[in-house]
């Protein structure tokens, strides 16, 4: 089995050399066949002089370097396109995780396909990290039904073919177990540690709670709406019309029989608010249906996931 280690940096020069004796420190003595892939976010400092250097010493290192700063997502996404371990090991390169956790992750990658570390005592401020964290991990784990203790921990070990199925946008990278089970995968958390960052600054503030918030309503809807959106939109659609006709309708009939004015009526406006507003729905999830098609069709993506075909065959679109 070989690993793949992945590892973003953004502006860490003080952590790297460290960091990286560490790591094979650990890797060393565990004796594994191992890889290390280095990705520099664009950093502006010299992390990337430093990890050339490295990779010079090494032949293990694999070192990337975005033209700009893309994100850590982004920085994962990289690294698992140029992994060639059977295993991808994720981790910070800040040494807030632990290198010596990974061959704790990888003895229970044999009857699991992701492996995510929970730092229990974790060591980090609590009022603007650690308190928005819990209530994150709880929120996600309620609207995912899937449920971790803690999800923004990037020490994470996966197997190669799963996190090969699945793309990654946004602030993603922490659904990546949300989604996989889709898939149908198995999840194992286990506790890992976690250190105070010694050296340079956190990359981020509060406000990635925010955008880890929207990014879980598109999780939760493209993984249960996404290949038929009429049903999401639909009801809340038809619902709108129907409430907006009866309101009408009650107006109507109040005209014709007791000769009541609609003109003036707050209830009028709300009655046809609510019908163009169902229409909009309606038509939403019409364009949504056309657009699943499109996407799925044009691109020969399969609405499931194959884990093994046993006999000859031609596969599904290749005879
Ligand atoms: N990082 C990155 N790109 C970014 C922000 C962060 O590659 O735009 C890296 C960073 O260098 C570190 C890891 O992601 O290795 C976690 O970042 P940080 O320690 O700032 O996050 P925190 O631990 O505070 O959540
Ligand atoms: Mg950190």
């Amino acid at each position: 089995m070989k690993v793949s280690v992945v590892i973003p940096l953004y502006n860490e020069e003080e952590n790297v050399q460290e960091l990286h004796e560490r790591l094979t420190q650990s890797l060393g003595a565990a004796a594994l066949d191992y890889e290390i892939v280095y990705v520099d976010d664009g950093s502006t400092d010299s992390t990337f002089r430093l990890v050339e250097a490295i990779q010079q010493r090494d032949v293990r290192v694999v070192a990337l370097s975005f033209r700009r700063n893309f994100g850590q997502t982004a920085a994962f996404a990289a690294g698992f396109d140029y992994a060639r371990g059977d295993v991808v090991v994720t981790m910070d390169g800040d040494l807030q995780n632990d290198p010596d956790d990974i061959p704790k992750l990888l003895g229970l990658i044999g009857e699991n396909d992701i492996v995510s570390g929970w730092r229990k005592r974790r060591q980090d401020p609590f009022i603007s990290r650690r308190l928005p964290s819990m209530i994150a991990n709880w929120l996600i784990s309620r609207v995912t039904g899937v449920p971790l203790h803690d999800y923004g921990c990037s020490l994470k070990a996966y197997r190669k073919d799963v996190v090969r199925n699945i793309s990654l946008y946004g602030e993603m990278h922490r659904f990546i177990p949300a989604v996989a089970k889709w898939y149908g995968v198995r999840i194992a958390e286990v506790e890992t540690n976690h250190h105070p960052r010694l050296r340079g600054k956190s990359k981020y503030g509060i406000s990635r709670t925010v955008r880890v918030v929207l990014d879980l309503i598109t999780v939760k809807f493209l993984l249960g709406f996404s290949t038929k959106p009429l049903q999401f939109f639909g009801p809340v659609g038809l619902l709108s019309s129907m409430s907006g006709f009866l309101i009408s309708l009650y107006l109507t009939l109040g005209k014709i029989f007791s000769g009541r004015d609609i003109g003036g009526r707050p209830l009028l406006l709300l009655g046809v608010l609510l019908i163009i507003v169902g229409i909009q729905f309606i038509g939403m999830g019409l364009l949504g249906e056309m657009m699943v098609r499109i996407y799925h069709e044009s691109q020969n993506k399969p609405i499931y996931v194959v884990k093994t075909v046993i006999g000859h065959c031609g596969g599904p679109r290749d005879s």
